[in-house]
């Protein structure tokens, strides 16, 4: 059998060979590569590291709104007139009381997001104390999102026991001006290096969408590469009202599965993260995200909701993917009748359904 291109790119990327400049773009390009092969080939190169497993993320806005930066595409930014419920960071009960709830929802990992530019030194040392906390009592990894941070900070909160440390990248360096002029790309990069130092796992991102070309996805991706980033959370925006990004693209459910493709092929070993945005830039196709990718967020993001528990559940196992956690998946679904909002009701036709044109 002859080796198709797709084929050659997924025995590349399993050998550790990065995909050209122009296989990346061809890898996003509708009218070169077809769908379903493209996706097939960048399963090969997910099972052989994560298999059948989907892992599945939570994330907590411990702080939310009154930040002082100007991110375009964020409803917590000082710029953004999107009606958002603000709080100053939640009391560590309440945090430590929704990581167990995290957990015993099926959630391997509990992302905990502060807004801000990022924390004092006094602010570390109560995260220090508060991650610390939540690993003795609720068995489940903790991924941190607090803004910039040094070198000095990230030891700390890696000797408190902290899992993964989350700053994404967003965007490439040079469209990096158009979606933030509060803070630069550099900023965000000593920060992953900062990271980096102190030993933590890096997971760090991008947001599709923001009016971006192909080649700062590109860009991105291999970045991500470079830092040997083991985690990759790649949102496709989700356009909120009264936020000032301007130049917002439109993307389709097709576009999406290439950008996790490219992702997969050029981050083999990383966990690629369907995060914000599958929902309304996937939506009937979200199923086909988990060929390339093996983890996902569960009810929400930052300031929007997403699906719930036993529709998130159940569109996993009917794809023949299983969840890492402690709890299997069938004991989660049936775990009780938490509102299944997804699911399909069977109802008989009435006389209505069944003859509409006698309502005339
Ligand atoms: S993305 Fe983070 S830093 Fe930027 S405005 Fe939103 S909360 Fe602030």
């Amino acid at each position: 059998m002859t080796k198709t291109t797709v084929n050659i790119w997924a025995e590349k990327s399993l050998a550790g060979e990065p995909l050209t400049h122009e296989e990346c773009m061809a890898c996003l390009k509708s009218d070169e590569i077809e769908l379903l092969p493209l996706l097939h080939a960048a399963f090969q190169v997910r099972k052989a590291y994560w298999k059948n497993e989907v892992t599945i993320h939570i994330i907590n806005n411990v702080q939310n709104g009154n930040c002082p930066e100007t991110c375009s595409y964020c409803a917590q930014a000082k710029t953004s007139e999107a009606g958002i419920a603000d709080y100053a960071i939640k009391p560590e009960s309440e945090i430590i009381a929704e990581a167990k709830r995290a957990y015993d929802q099926g959630a391997y990992r509990y992302c905990m997001v502060l807004s801000g530019r990022g924390p004092a030194p006094r602010r570390v040392d109560k995260l220090a104390e508060l991650i610390s906390k939540i690993k003795q009592t609720v068995p489940i990894e903790v991924c941190l999102s607090s803004g910039l941070l040094n070198e000095e900070s990230t030891k700390k909160l890696k000797a408190a026991g902290l899992d993964r440390l989350n700053h994404n990248l967003n965007t490439s360096e040079s469209f990096y001006p158009e979606i933030c002029d509060s803070h630069t790309f550099q900023d965000r990069m000593q920060t992953l290096l900062a990271g980096q130092a102190a030993g933590l796992g890096l997971c760090s991102g991008m947001i599709v969408g923001l009016g971006e070309k192909q080649e700062d996805i590109i860009d991105v991706a291999f970045k991500l590469r470079e830092l040997g980033t083991v985690s990759i959370p790649v949102n496709f925006l989700i356009p909120i009202e009264g936020t000032t990004l301007k130049t917002a693209g439109t993307l389709t459910p097709d576009y999406c599965l290439r950008v996790l493709s490219l992702f997969r092929f050029l981050n083999p070993k990383a966990e690629i993260r369907i995060a914000a945005g599958r929902e309304v830039n996937l939506r009937s196709m979200q199923v086909l995200a988990l060929y390339p990718a093996n983890s996902l967020f569960m009810q929400g993001y930052l300031n929007t909701t997403g699906t719930e528990k036993d529709p998130t559940l159940q569109m996993i196992k009917d794809a023949g993917f299983d969840i890492r956690s402690d709890h299997g998946i069938d004991a989660l679904l049936d775990q009780n009748n938490e509102t299944k909002t997804d699911t399909y009701e069977v109802k008989m036709k009435t006389l209505a359904d069944l003859r509409p044109e006698l309502q005339v």
